[in-house]
């Protein structure tokens, strides 16, 4: 059923680690690329496939109606990864959340539904859950995002579902837990924590450092997404994580270790406004339809410590 598929957001890091992915399983289908090329969209994420002859790539923005419409000709599945995605930065300017993540995610559904798209994925988090002190959510859990950015991601979410119940677009949504891995942009905790270290800088760790988080590898999130396009139910939600929940200081002091470094390198710096104090999924749901993750975590921290050891080239100049 899946032949041409259109990636959206694909040079960032979890698109393009998805690009890659489905190019290597799948010979015979073709990937085009639509991306804005924000401050988080870097081609360097796709240089070795710029000359594949499967791979194909539009610059250009998902609340621009005519290249959506443009884009989707041919095409048949649609993976949606595009948003704008650092909470921090949510935090000083909602703007861009809500245009892209909402009102580009519209864009895209009115485009497929006109385009009769056969299977739409929309990517989304577990952050549009909201915290939680004990237990795991449940795709069936009520909605309390607390950021601009989960408040965005939630209304895609639901916009997402109204396309399924008014107009049976076939949207499938996924739920992801944090992801760490290649190709992340250096604002993000673990790379920027690597790279910082690396650069003989410190660490800063809100507050006392006792958020937990649930760890994904970026991998796994893109096996679990190409799963649910070849298993999943046209209309469901399914939560993707890993299991591997960590304060931040836990994952700051693994991170040291494997660098060499000790705690004088932390500091600790002033809570994130309304930064949420735990997220937790459970995913059983996704793990009854057959999907389960395949890298432990340590050797998957180690092997990403490692990649940004070893790629200075592709995030210096993101850092200047
Ligand atoms: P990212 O910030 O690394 O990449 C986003 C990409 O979208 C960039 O290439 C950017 O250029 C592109 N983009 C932004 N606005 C656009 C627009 N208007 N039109 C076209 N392209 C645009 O993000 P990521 O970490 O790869 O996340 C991808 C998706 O996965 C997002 O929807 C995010 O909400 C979701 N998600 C991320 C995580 C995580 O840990 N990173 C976890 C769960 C879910």
């Amino acid at each position: 059923m899946m032949k041409n598929v259109l990636v959206t957001g694909g040079c960032g890091f979890i698109g393009s680690n998805f690009i890659r992915h489905m190019l290597e399983k799948h010979p015979n289908i073709n990937i085009l690329n639509l991306d804005k090329l924000t401050y988080a969209g870097n081609p360097d994420n796709l240089r070795d496939l710029e000359d594949h002859p499967c791979y194909g790539f539009v610059r250009g923005d998902i609340c621009d109606a005519s290249i959506v419409n443009n884009v989707m000709k041919n095409v048949d599945t649609v993976v949606h990864f595009a948003a704008e995605s650092h909470v921090d930065r949510s935090i000083l300017d909602g703007d861009a959340f809500v245009t892209t993540n909402v009102l580009g995610t519209h864009t895209l559904l009115k485009a497929a539904l006109e385009h009769k798209i056969k299977r739409f994925i929309h990517v989304s988090t577990d952050e549009v859950y909201g915290s939680i002190m004990q237990g795991s959510f449940k795709e069936t859990d009520i909605l309390e995002p607390s950021s601009p950015y989960s408040a965005s991601k939630a209304g895609s979410d639901l916009l997402a579902l109204a396309y399924h119940n008014t107009y049976k677009l076939p949207v499938i949504v996924t739920r992801c837990t944090n992801n760490y891995g290649p190709y992340q942009f250096p604002e993000k905790l673990i790379p920027l924590f690597v790279t910082n270290l690396m650069q003989g800088k410190r660490v800063p760790v809100y507050g006392t450092g006792k958020n937990i988080r649930d760890w994904l590898y970026v991998l796994d999130h893109c096996s679990a997404i190409d799963f649910i396009l070849q298993n999943g139910t046209d209309g469901e939600i399914y939560n993707i994580g890993g299991g591997e929940e960590k304060t931040n200081l836990e994952i700051t002091r693994m991170i040291l270790r494997l660098l060499e470094k000790d705690e004088s390198m932390i500091e600790y710096v002033r809570d994130r406004p309304g930064h949420d104090f735990r997220y937790s999924l459970d995913i059983s749901k996704l793990k009854r339809l057959g999907w389960s993750p395949s890298y432990r975590f340590e050797d998957a921290l180690e092997a990403t410590v490692k990649w940004y050891v070893d790629n200075r080239w592709w995030w210096e100049k993101l850092k200047r």
